[in-house]
C-alpha cells in the first residue's frame, strides 16, 4: 500500500479505537501528538524500502534509506513481523521515556500505544496485498489475505485508489457521525 493509505487505514484503526473505549483524560498537546504519533506509525514500518514516502520527502532520504534497507534485510522484512513490532515499539517508548522529563504535559502511554496502532494497521494492511507480510519472521514465510496471490491488492493499483482508500475515509467519516456525541466530549474535555 502507499503512504498516503497506509496514513488513513491508520487513522482510521485510531478513530475506532477512540469511539470503541473508554475516553482517557489527556491534554490537547497530548491529543494533537498522539495523532502525529499514529500517522508516522502507519508508515514507519515501510522504513526498510528506500523508495517509501517516508525516505521520499527527505533530502538525504535516499542514502539513508539505501541503508536502513541493507541494515533491515529488504523491502518487507524485519520492520513488517511481530519481532519488528515489538523491537520499534521498545525503541520508540525508549525515546519517549527520555522526552518526558521535558515535557511534562504529554501522556507518553497515550502517544506509544496510538503509535503502535498505527504500526499494527500497516501490517494488517499490506496482509492484503499480493507480496505479503512474513508476520512470524524469523520464519520466512510471507502471509496474505486471501491466500490466492491473484485476489490480493496491487501496491498503488486502482483497487487501492479508488476503493481501499475511499473506503477507509467512509468508514472514518462513518464511526465520526456515529459517535458524535462522544468525539464532542472529548474535544470539550480537550478544551478545559
Ligand atoms: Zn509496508
Amino acid at each position: 500500500m502507499t503512504g498516503r493509505t497506509h496514513d488513513m487505514a491508520a487513522f482510521t484503526a485510531l478513530t475506532t479505537i477512540v469511539v470503541t473505549q473508554a475516553l482517557p483524560h489527556m491534554t490537547l498537546a497530548t491529543g494533537i501528538v498522539a495523532v502525529v504519533a499514529n500517522l508516522a506509525g502507519g508508515i514507519t514500518p515501510d522504513i526498510d524500502q528506500p523508495t517509501a514516502p517516508f525516505w521520499r520527502n527527505l533530502p538525504i532520504g535516499k542514502y539513508v534509506g539505501t541503508t536502513f534497507d541493507k541494515f533491515l534485510g529488504g523491502h518487507r522484512f524485519l520492520s513488517h513481523s511481530i519481532l519488528g513490532a515489538f523491537l520499534f515499539g521498545y525503541i520508540f517508548h525508549y525515546v519517549l521515556h527520555v522526552l518526558t522529563p521535558s515535557f511534562p504535559n504529554l501522556n507518553m502511554t497515550i502517544i506509544w500505544w496510538s503509535f503502535m496502532i498505527g504500526f499494527g494497521s500497516h501490517l494488517i494492511m499490506d496482509t492484503l496485498t499480493t507480496e505479503g507480510v512474513p508476520w512470524l519472521l524469523p520464519i520466512p514465510i510471507k502471509f496474505g489475505i486471501p491466500p490466492i496471490k491473484a485476489l490480493r491488492i496491487k501496491t498503488g493499483g486502482l483497487v487501492e485508489k479508488f476503493i481501499v482508500f475511499p473506503g477507509l475515509l467512509l468508514v472514518t467519516v462513518y464511526l465520526l457521525y456515529l459517535h458524535y456525541d462522544k468525539i464532542r466530549l472529548l474535544l470539550h474535555s480537550y478544551l478545559k
